[in-house]
C-alpha cells in the first residue's frame, strides 16, 4: 500500500514524528510513503517556510525521498527551488468565503491561473479542497466541469498529475476530488494519479487509502504511479 500525502512536525499544523510515522505506516502494510510537509508561499498569515536543507537531511537520513506539499496563491514571489524536492504536490489552500459554487468557480479559476504560471510540480493537489470545508460537503456543480476540463486538459499536457487526496472519505465518503470529477479525469485520458491520506497525525497514516483505491478500480483506473529513482505504475490491487 501506498501512502504519497502526509504531514510532519515539520508542518506547523502537525506534531507527527517521522519515527511515528514510519513505524504506523510499518503496521498498516504500507510500504510506500513519502512525507510531504506544508511550504507554503501565500500573501497574509498562512505563509509558512521550513529550512529546505535541514529537511533535506531529515529525510535523507530516514531514506525517504524529499516530498513537499506546496502551497501557492498564484500571486506571491516565489522563492524556493522547487527541484531541491523529489516529489511536489502543488496546492492552492486559498478560497473566498462564503462557500458555495462561486468560491468553488473563484478556486478553479485560480487553480487554472497557477498552473498556467507555474509548472515545477508533479501532481496537483485535493482538487476540490474547499468541499472539505462546505457545510454538507456540497459537491462541484456540473456547471463548473469546463474549467475543470480545461485544468485537467493542461495538467494532461504538461506530463504531470493529479492526486487522489483521501482526508475527506471519512467525512463524506470521497476523495478530493470527488469520484464523478475522477471520472471526467479518467475519460480526458488521464492516467498519472498518486494517492495519499493527508494525515496530520501518525495514527492517521494510510486513512482511506484502501477503500479509495477500489473504487478508483472501478472507474477504469488501472494503475497509481510510485516513484522509484523513477516514476513507475503500479498496478491497482496488486
Ligand atoms: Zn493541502
Ligand atoms: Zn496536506
Amino acid at each position: 500500500m501506498i501512502d504519497y500525502h502526509i504531514h510532519s512536525e515539520f508542518s506547523p499544523d502537525s506534531n507527527a514524528k517521522i519515527e511515528e510515522i514510519l513505524k504506523k505506516a510499518r503496521e498498516r502494510g504500507i510500504d510506500n510513503i513519502i512525507i510531504t510537509d506544508h511550504f507554503e508561499v501565500v500573501k497574509g498569515d498562512h505563509e509558512f517556510k521550513f529550512n529546505v536543507e535541514e529537511y533535506r537531511r531529515t529525510m535523507e537520513k530516514f531514506c525517504l525521498p524529499v516530498g513537499v506539499e506546496f502551497g501557492w496563491d498564484g500571486e506571491s514571489p516565489i522563492d524556493v527551488d522547487l527541484k531541491n524536492f523529489d516529489f511536489v504536490i502543488l496546492s492552492c489552500h486559498v478560497f473566498k468565503n462564503p462557500i458555495n459554487q462561486e468560491s468553488y468557480k473563484d478556486y478553479l479559476e485560480r487553480l487554472l491561473n497557477i498552473i498556467n504560471k507555474f509548472d515545477s510540480y508533479h501532481v496537483l493537489g485535493h482538487l476540490d479542497f474547499p468541499r472539505r470545508y462546505s457545510k454538507k460537503f456540497e459537491p462541484f456543480s456540473k456547471d463548473l466541469y469546463p474549467i475543470i476540463e480545461e485544468i485537467f486538459k493542461k495538467v494532461i499536457n504538461d506530463g504531470k498529475g493529479i492526486e487522489v487526496n483521501t482526508d475527506s472519505m471519512l467525512k463524506y465518503g470521497e476523495p478530493n476530488p470527488s469520484f464523478e470529477i475522477l471520472k471526467l479525469y479518467r475519460d480526458l485520458g488521464g492516467e498519472f494519479i498518486t494517492i495519499g491520506s493527508d494525515a496530520h497525525k501518525a495514527e492517521d497514516v494510510g486513512r482511506g487509502v484502501k477503500e479509495a483505491t477500489k473504487i478508483l478500480k472501478e472507474l477504469g483506473f488501472d494503475y497509481i504511479r510510485i516513484l522509484n529513482g523513477e516514476w513507475n505504475a503500479i498496478k491497482i490491487g496488486c
